[in-house]
């Protein structure tokens, strides 16, 4: 594509740079780098992990699926965030922020600092992926390989941070010794680290133009007025023959004539682009970010089946508003603790005389409780131990056996009561049949 005469004698690195300097571009490049570190500092700082064993881990505290509310409460809550940034940004999401499009759009410019920009794979087969005659060095190849391999096992330890406690993911990087770790971990982080490679060496923006199912998952809720590039149809005798928005588009998008289910990402690189070119005539660009109905070149709206976006806040805001709700209900009502009384094991027609009581620390804190039993004689029952200690989040098992001697022939009803030394308390009630 060919850049008209005004646009030829500026150099394109000082279009770059001037791009970098001003608007949309660092706003861009902190979102996407700002989600890279916030991904790594949430499992990092406590704030969500996931424990194949016990479910998710919330500012070091478990949470099962059994606290209904915490659990459907966010999920509602975050579902319908979505919905609500999708209707009204619409897919703003793979250009501000996802990983996937942050580190293709790296391994990109690695490619073309070591390789040229011609050795970027172009997936729409338009032209063939070749590499500069200036740097077809083995040392240019070297460094971007290295730099991929270096990149790629960075990103294979994000994952490990989500399902391992950064201490433990601390002794794997430094091959100390940790009961944590798993004994195939290193396999599992090598066929991470291998994916990684491949993707970030060849894959890239592949997965996003037709792999990922997560964009055409967002184009469900575009409306009518769904944050959009526009271009001023009053000015467009400016553009001539420049075509330097188009070509900046990694997407090969158009942004001059954008359309509802195209694949703009609205990261706003086309933007920047126009107005750095404008920049020497003190005129904004071209372009610029709507939010509110598509327009014909004569101004009138576009026809459009789609909602509004007002009609879609009308429902999806309560729902919001719900799951806020019962998920602070939940967290506000949390128990840190859990405990409950099963019958033994016992051949059918034998009579039951011994108890499981099932507590379980769901911090990941050192807890002390005390057991005790009530509607019971005391000499009726003997408890494995009345004092439970835990050093961290688990789970134990108490022994409670019955002796039905002391009780009279039929049902009881007794309360299993556990009190945690920092005042915490429950209980449980169970039926017992002396015989
Ligand atoms: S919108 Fe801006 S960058 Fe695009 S062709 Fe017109 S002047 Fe060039
Ligand atoms: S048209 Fe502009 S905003 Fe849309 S993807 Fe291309 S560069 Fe980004």
């Amino acid at each position: 594509m060919r850049s008209n005469q005004s646009v030829t004698r500026i150099p394109l690195h000082s279009f770059i740079k001037q791009a970098r300097a001003r608007g949309i571009d660092w706003k861009l490049a902190g979102s996407r780098y700002g989600v890279i570190i916030a991904i790594i500092l949430i499992p990092v700082l406590g704030i969500f992990r996931i424990d194949v064993s016990s479910g998710f881990i919330v500012l070091d505290r478990q949470i099962w699926f059994s606290d209904f509310h915490i659990v459907f409460g966010f999920w509602l809550a975050f579902a319908s965030s979505m919905i609500i940034l999708y209707s009204t940004l619409g897919t703003v999401f793979c250009g501000w922020v996802c990983p996937q499009n942050t580190f293709s759009a790296w391994a990109n410019s690695a490619t073309k600092k070591h390789l040229g920009k011609k050795a970027v794979i172009d997936w729409d087969a338009e032209k063939d992926a070749s590499v500069a005659s200036g740097k077809n060095h083995w040392n240019n190849w070297a460094w971007l390989s290295l730099k991929m391999i270096i990149a790629a096992m960075l990103i294979a330890l994000i994952p490990l941070l989500y399902f391992q406690s950064p201490g433990a993911v601390w002794s794997f990087i430094t091959f100390q010794k940790n009961e944590e770790l798993a004994g195939s971990l290193h396999w599992i982080y090598t066929v991470f680290t291998f994916i990684a490679l491949v993707n970030i060496a060849v894959v890239r923006h592949f997965v996003c133009r037709y792999m990922c199912i997560y964009r055409m998952w967002q184009f469900l809720f575009q409306t009518s007025d769904t944050l959009h590039v526009v271009h001023d149809k009053n000015r467009q005798s400016e553009c001539g023959t420049c075509n330097f928005c188009a070509t900046t588009c990694t997407l090969d998008i158009d942004p001059r004539d954008t359309n509802v289910y195209d694949s703009c990402i609205n990261c706003g690189e086309c933007i920047t682009a126009c107005n750095s070119l404008h920049d020497k005539d003190n005129k904004p660009g071209l372009l610029g970010f709507k939010l509110g109905p598509r327009r014909n070149t004569d101004g009138t709206k576009k026809t459009s089946n789609l909602v509004s976006v007002k009609t879609r806040l009308i429902w999806v805001t309560p729902a919001f508003l719900i799951g806020a709700s019962l998920f602070t209900w939940g967290l506000v009502n949390y128990n840190p603790y859990h405990l409950a009384v099963y019958r033994g094991e016992v051949p059918r027609g034998e009579k039951i005389q011994d108890y499981k009581i099932h507590i379980a620390n769901k911090l990941y804190q050192a807890a002390e409780m005390k057991l005790s039993i009530e509607n019971l004689p005391e000499n009726s029952y003997t408890l494995s131990t009345e004092n439970v200690f835990f050093e961290t989040a688990a789970r134990q098992d108490i022994k409670l056996h019955i002796i039905d001697e002391y009780l009279k022939p039929g049902l009881h009803t007794f309360t299993v009561h556990l009190t945690a030394d920092n005042g915490w308390e429950t209980s449980y009630k169970q039926l017992h049949l002396a015989k």
